[in-house]
């Protein structure tokens, strides 16, 4: 397994690759890996004869108050689980690498409108718009014909799904379903800033999501009676403060009024204990007409 720093070693790399006839996989991270990012490794190499997996902890998708510096870094401990996964290459540039005038200075960004308008969007703003840009220049670097992401950051995925579509990216996007704790809590590098009381409350974010699954595949089309579900569960939990409880389409990414037979959506919710941001959803399809 190779590691490799800059940007035009990668580019070399890839190419040579591609001469060769070689399918070239991606998993973009931002490191602290744990078994979720393992899977998506794995989904990965089932698609791929040669699997980059990219460490890179973006400063422009994180907002002034976020955690960006306190971010889990632990390079040496993700580059030997990797190995010990038969990947190909790491990708762990510095944050000069990528943003050579400095992040604040980028002029040049990658912006998919409207579908960052709910869910986490609302209340990130600009953070998907430093998730579809790192990602842009990571396909650029990496040049893959399939890229993997987690479907546990839902909105990501849809919204990087449309950018491939609108910029004629060439590249296969596979989704992998949420890796989830024994009790439901999905894994998340975050998680390890949960004291134990947290940890135990935080099972109310997968809770929630699954009861609003249940009540759309039972028939419930009102997303106002899902959204009162949701928050129930939540409600369980008395360290939790609420951020979102939200059922939107699952393309457009907006409100629904009431959801249609056959539709498919999107329930998600966005909890905080203590400053630590938590996030689950759903895709659902409403039983048929
Ligand atoms: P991150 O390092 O958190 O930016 O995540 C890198 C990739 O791993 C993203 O595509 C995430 O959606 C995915 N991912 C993170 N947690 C999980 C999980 N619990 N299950 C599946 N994929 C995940």
């Amino acid at each position: 397994m190779e590691v490799i720093r800059t940007v035009k070693a990668m580019q070399a790399h890839a190419d040579a690759r591609r001469r060769e006839g070689r399918r070239l996989a991606l998993v973009p991270t931002m490191g602290a890996l744990h078994a979720g990012h393992l899977t998506l490794v794995r989904t990965a190499r089932a698609h791929a004869d040669h699997v980059t997996v990219s460490i890179f902890v973006n400063p422009t998708q994180f907002g002034p108050n976020e955690d960006y510096a306190r971010y889990p870094r632990r390079l040496e401990q993700d580059v030997a689980a990797l190995e010990a996964l038969g990947v190909d290459v790491v990708f762990a540039p510095t944050v000069e690498e990528m943003y050579p005038d400095g992040p604040a200075a980028n002029l040049t960004w990658v912006y998919v409108e409207k579908l960052d308008a709910h869910l986490c969007g609302r209340y990130r703003p600009g953070h998907f718009r430093g998730v579809t840009t790192v990602v842009a220049k990571l396909f650029n670097i990496c040049r893959p014909h399939v890229a993997v992401f987690g479907l546990k950051d839902a909105q990501q995925f849809q919204i990087i799904r449309r950018m491939v579509r609108d910029l004629h990216y060439d590249i296969e996007l596979i989704g992998v379903p949420t890796v989830r704790e024994p009790d439901g809590l999905a894994l998340s590098s975050r998680n390890t800033y949960l004291s134990p009381e947290e940890r135990k409350q935080a099972v109310v974010l997968s809770q929630a999501v699954e009861a609003a699954r249940q009540a759309i595949e039972a028939g419930e089309q009102r997303p106002e009676a899902i959204v009162e579900a949701m928050r129930q569960i939540l409600a369980r939990a008395p360290l939790a403060r609420v951020q979102y409880a939200e059922v939107v389409d699952a393309e457009t990414l907006q409100p629904v009024t009431r959801i249609r037979p056959g539709q498919r959506v999107l329930a998600g919710v966005a909890v905080f204990f203590g400053d630590t941001r938590l996030i689950d959803n759903v895709f659902v399809e409403a039983p048929g007409a």
